[in-house]
């Protein structure tokens, strides 16, 4: 359908990118990214006309997104040259051809493209022998000056080295290495690391592409606090792989409760470094002032509850309740991802699977029925109860229906 919709405007179309990677490792990929040779965003008014779906466009880089009913969604750029007026900048655009496209993507392993026009669909397109590396599992960019241009593929790299088992080239590695020495990271491209650095966090096992990203001397950048060698191997190490099991756990629980597992990571790499400098750190990235803000609360909120629970072995469970319940998930995670004693890590399992979803039988309802007038003194009833019920005090609504009218 792309193929016939490009050819009846005289435009070619390809499939490109991860989408032709996972296509020729046979592995699913539903991001289907397409390059037109001609003008995208007519394409994409024309596609999604076609298909009965709505398309949106970014006439300032040439892209649009065509947007199915069922979910599906079609990624369409313009085959286009960038201009690099200065490492690191944003790219201005300009019409041009499928090469030029492909000799810009970030790495050999993605810059295949597939043909869609009908008389020649299917044709894989591989200027730069990007089978062949393909086939040896091998990372290399395609320029000396990759990096330059874009310090943010080097997390890019480490992150398909660990999620598909490959190896960065020898070659590549060097130009790492020597964009670390030359502290190559512009201003322009600090959002696009962040944005990648959150991708790396949510693999299913961040902590390999963790530690590459140490072993290429890249936390120092990251986060200047901690000393880098002996603060990663040792304690994050330890800690990380907590973080994970506590993820793994949650998602477990099958309680299908969204949890940004990036979140996690962050607050337990940086949970020994001082609110001031998370806050510098989500300023320094151009974090939004939503995900700041979140993550100062609950940096702060687990900094304070975790030393609650620590002093205290024998607290009752309204007690616990009261201290963990204005923290979010994030936050519960990290902290057992910190927690070192054994009663404060079932104290938050326990806030986790149970006791947060402990409520009284009797309703406000309940409480009208038997001769209450609705007020403030409503809560404060209905709190009571909760606590009875957290605290074993009561265990049906008969008997906190006694526990009210005594
Ligand atoms: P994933 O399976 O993780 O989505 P992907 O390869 O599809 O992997 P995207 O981030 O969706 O990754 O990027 C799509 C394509 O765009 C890539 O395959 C690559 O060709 C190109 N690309 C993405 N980011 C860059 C970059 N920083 N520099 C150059 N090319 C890039």
């Amino acid at each position: 359908t792309i193929g016939e919709v490009a050819q009846k405007r005289d435009y070619n179309a390809y499939a490109v990118g991860g989408f032709v990677r996972d296509l020729l490792l046979k592995k699913p990929n539903f991001d289907l990214d397409i390059v037109i040779e001609g003008d995208g965003i007519l394409f994409a008014k024309a596609l999604a006309a076609h298909l009965g779906g709505r398309y949106r466009k970014h006439e300032r880089f040439k892209t649009a997104v065509v947007l199915m009913k069922n979910g599906f969604k079609i990624d369409i750029a313009t085959a286009r040259l960038e201009y690099y007026e200065y490492p690191a900048a944003m790219p201005t655009v300009e019409l041009s051809s499928i090469k030029l496209d492909l000799s810009r993507r970030d790495f050999t392993i993605n810059a295949m493209a597939i043909q869609l026009n009908p008389a020649r669909f299917g044709t894989l397109i591989d200027f730069f022998n990007c089978q062949s590396d393909l086939k040896k599992k091998v990372i290399k960019v395609l320029h000396n000056l990759s990096f330059v241009e874009d310090p943010s593929r080097i997390f890019r790299a480490i992150r398909f080295e660990k999620r598909m088992g490959f190896q960065i080239s020898p070659h590549t590695r060097r130009l790492i290495n020597n964009a670390v020495t030359m502290k190559l990271f512009g201003k322009a491209a600090d959002m696009r690391f962040l944005s990648e650095l959150k991708i790396i966090l949510s693999e299913e096992n961040p902590l390999p592409a963790l530690q590459r990203l140490s072993e290429f001397n890249l936390f120092q950048f990251l986060w200047p606090d901690l000393r880098p060698h002996y603060k990663v191997d040792r304690r994050y190490g330890h800690i990380l792989i907590q973080a994970q099991m506590a993820i793994s756990w949650h998602r477990l629980l099958y309680l299908d409760e969204p949890c940004q597992n990036w979140m996690v990571y962050l607050l337990t790499i940086m949970s020994r470094s001082p609110v001031d400098i998370l806050l510098r750190f989500c300023k320094r990235f151009e974090e939004t002032q939503k995900n700041t803000n979140y993550l100062r609360d609950q940096k702060i909120l687990c900094d304070r509850a975790i030393h609650t629970l620590r002093r205290d072995r024998r607290m009752k469970n309204s007690e616990i309740v009261a201290c963990l319940e204005s923290i979010q998930i994030e936050g519960l995670l990290y902290m057992m991802a910190i927690a070192r004693k054994n009663h404060v890590k079932k104290a938050i399992s326990s806030y986790v699977t149970t006791l947060r979803e402990l409520k009284p039988a009797v309703t406000g309802k309940d409480l009208i029925a038997l001769g209450y007038t609705p007020g403030p003194r409503f809560k404060k009833i209905l709190d009571y109860l909760k606590n009875c019920r957290l605290d074993g005090l009561a265990a049906s609504s008969e008997q906190e229906i006694l526990l009210v009218t005594k």
